[in-house]
């Protein structure tokens, strides 16, 4: 329950959030003018450090891989915000209704890409450190605040370079991903398979000297659609998928039968789906081809250099929601904001699947900003989101750690 010192504090953070409604619009949008697509993050990463170390923190640190770090506090209970710097793509600019790196701020609006996913989440949650700096208060808390690099390419991958190498032990993880201010707790997990088959070229005129590659592949694909009808489901992050995305051959010519074909697959996982299970899936595909199946492999190295890798299986996760972290979650909202936050889930995948998928450490997403603006051309946040959110991230430690 959210003791006699957190309903004190709760009003006096509403306060300043509400005065730094401007410092927080201005911040996403001095981020936004920053382009910062995957392992390109140096820039955006220095204007974090700059801004966290001008509110006076005990120590700003930027890791091996290039996150950038900033702490509150040094009390028992440790627990660390994630938000990425990096972004996708910007697609076919025409698509933009404003130039995707003007960061225009319209009726309330900044619009640009990242806006939503995820710059406006690393910039509540420097905030967030802000009023508590001007709070002046400490709890039994020690915060992290991370600006995580390569999540759009790897997700978790500079999660866990940060948490293995400063050896930061959280007991709780919040993720700034957009949520529109609900309390999301889970979301599909996927994997990414690479399956190959081998023929023998021979001329086209006459294919019976040699094996088509293409026809070898023939089955695996009538298996994947196959195997997509029965999946397992979860009764809170809903179905498994399976989908070929990708089909491409090696060839001589136009005129022979090609002697490779390699597809690739996206599989969406439940948390039933382990790395076990989609082994079993996988070894069944081998048998079923005699063809070569993998998890493709991620290793692209960081703006500083530092090769992470990682094997791009990424497990589906949830915490319940009686759980404390959305318990907790739930009590600094209704504080804040006098009603209940809906509670859901992600469609896509974020840091969570290492955090709470792998290293079982319990971890939520709060955040300004909508799910479906995320990578479109409509990249958005609305301004009343961001102080609601930098005030959240304020006192969820308070509650938390009371
Ligand atoms: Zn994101």
């Amino acid at each position: 329950m959210i003791d006699q010192f957190s309903k004190e504090i709760h009003k006096e953070i509403h306060k300043i959030a509400r005065e730094e409604r401007e410092y927080v619009a201005d911040l996403v949008q001095r981020l936004v003018r920053i382009p910062s697509p995957s392992c390109e993050e140096g820039a955006v990463i220095s204007l974090l450090e700059h801004e966290m170390k001008g509110l006076g923190l005990p120590e700003v640190f930027t890791d091996s891989i290039g996150n950038v770090v900033g702490r509150f506090g040094s009390g028992k209970r440790v627990i660390l915000y994630d938000s990425h710097v990096d972004t996708v793509g910007v697609g076919d600019p025409a698509c933009w209704k404003t130039e995707p790196f003007a960061a225009v701020r319209r009726d309330d609006i900044i619009y640009g890409r990242g806006a939503s996913d995820n710059k406006a989440g690393i910039a509540c949650m420097v905030a967030g450190l802000k009023i508590l700096a001007r709070l002046a208060r400490e709890g039994d808390f020690t915060l992290y605040v991370a600006g995580i690099v390569q999540e759009e390419a790897c997700e978790g991958l500079a999660l866990a370079a940060l948490l293995e190498e400063k050896s930061i032990k959280p007991e709780c993880v919040v993720l700034g991903e957009c949520t529109n201010l609900a309390i999301n707790r889970g979301h599909r997990g996927r994997a990414e398979l690479e399956v190959v088959t081998r023929g023998v070229s021979c001329h086209a005129s006459a294919p019976e000297r040699g094996e088509n590659a293409i026809y070898k592949m023939t089955p695996v694909i009538e298996g994947i659609k196959w195997l997509a009808e029965r999946l397992a489901v979860d009764p809170f992050l809903g179905k498994g998928s399976i989908a070929v995305t990708s089909i491409d051959c090696a060839t001589p010519s136009l005129n022979a039968v090609p002697e490779l074909c390699r597809i690739y697959v996206d599989r969406r996982v439940v948390p039933t789906d382990t790395r076990e299970t989609i082994a079993r899936e996988i070894d069944e595909i081998a048998r079923f081809t005699k063809g070569e199946v993998r998890i493709t492999e991620y290793s692209r190295p960081s703006y500083k250099g530092f090769a992470g890798k990682r094997e791009k299986f990424f497990p589906a996760w949830t915490v319940e929601e009686d759980s404390p972290a959305v318990t907790r979650a739930q009590e600094t909202y209704q504080a804040l904001f006098g009603e209940r936050a809906s509670v859901g889930k992600w469609v896509f995948s974020t840091d969570g699947n290492y955090s709470m998928g792998i290293a079982r450490i319990p971890t939520i997403g709060f955040g300004p900003a909508e799910e479906k603006h995320a990578h479109s051309a409509d990249d958005q946040v609305r301004v009343d989101d961001l102080w609601k959110s930098a005030a959240f991230y304020a006192l969820f430690p308070f509650v938390y750690s009371s």
